[in-house]
């Protein structure tokens, strides 16, 4: 299988570099074929502007979704968006790491969503009509590939508790979970989270390895989130609100999980 590995930490010796290096030779062991969009390495460009268009006119008003669909369908886009787009198509499963920055991703790999999610590519994809909205959240470009997240955080697991103070950790991913890896097609795996990262040594690394050589060797054997799919018939279309018997009384993220 090939995997794509898109990896943000600023340092190769940080416990996300380590942990980096220990999956590509799982992975590689195991008989994948593994790539690594290494963002820091590449001096990724995070922010979305006009310069992504090879046919920006000077002066030009630049509209992000107008540009982004123009650009990719007639092949303008970026050689760097593009590379990576082809990383994704070849993937079977695709891992994002990095470490929990202020409740999300470090601003390099939004920077990577944003640009490399381009319209006509990861949204705006399928019919669009008063019947149907789309391909998305469960259908799309990515369906069929796996996903998962490798996240580490400073706080402790009862932090992330169902009435921790940060908030459950499902809540607080959800936004890249479902709105990031679903939405697109992906069948999202639960997260691999480290936490309490500050009090990590030779034998919690040891365990943290094993635990997490576990879940790479089980990577197309793990059943994903019950994320449920947009045109599965839970939803009223086109209000996209949950139709009123379906989880009854439950509001919030977690009533988009079966
Ligand atoms: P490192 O600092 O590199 O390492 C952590 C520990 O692991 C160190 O003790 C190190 O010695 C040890 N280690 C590293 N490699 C090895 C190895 N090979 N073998 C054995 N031990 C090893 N946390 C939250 O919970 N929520 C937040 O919202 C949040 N926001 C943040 C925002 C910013 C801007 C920053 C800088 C931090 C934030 N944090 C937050 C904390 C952050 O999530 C952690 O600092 C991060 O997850 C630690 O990962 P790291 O790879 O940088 O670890």
């Amino acid at each position: 299988m090939n995997v794509l590995l898109v990896y943000a930490h600023p340092e190769p010796r940080s416990l996300n570099g380590s942990l980096k290096d220990f999956s590509v030779k799982r992975l590689e062991g195991a008989g994948h074929v593994v790539q690594v969009s290494d963002l820091y390495a590449m001096n990724w460009k995070a922010s979305l502007d006009a310069n992504d268009s090879l046919d920006t006119q000077p002066g030009a008003r630049f509209d992000p979704s107008l540009d982004s669909k123009r650009a990719y369908s007639d092949g303008r886009q970026s050689q760097d968006i593009a590379l990576e787009q082809d990383k994704l198509k070849w993937a079977d499963a695709v891992i994002l790491q990095f470490p929990l920055w202020w409740f999300s991703m470090p601003a390099i790999l939004k920077g990577w969503v944003e640009r490399v999610y381009a319209y006509g590519f990861a949204y705006g994809v399928g019919e669009h009509s008063d019947a149907r909205w789309g391909d998305r959240y469960g259908e799309g470009s990515m369906a069929g590939k796996r996903a998962m997240l490798m996240v580490t955080t400073g706080g402790w697991e009862s932090h992330y508790s169902p009435r921790g103070i940060n908030g459950p950790i499902d809540d607080v991913l959800f936004p890249i979970q479902h709105g990031v890896l679903y939405y697109p097609g992906f069948d999202v795996l639960p997260p691999f989270v480290v936490h309490r990262t500050s009090r990590i040594d030779a034998a919690r690394f040891a365990e943290i390895c094993d635990a997490l050589g576990q879940r790479l060797d089980d990577l197309w054997n793990t059943k994903p989130i019950a994320f449920r799919p947009q045109n599965g018939g839970a939803y009223d279309i086109p209000a996209l609100t949950l139709r009123s018997d379906v989880a009854p009384g439950r509001v919030g993220f977690s009533a988009h999980v079966e």
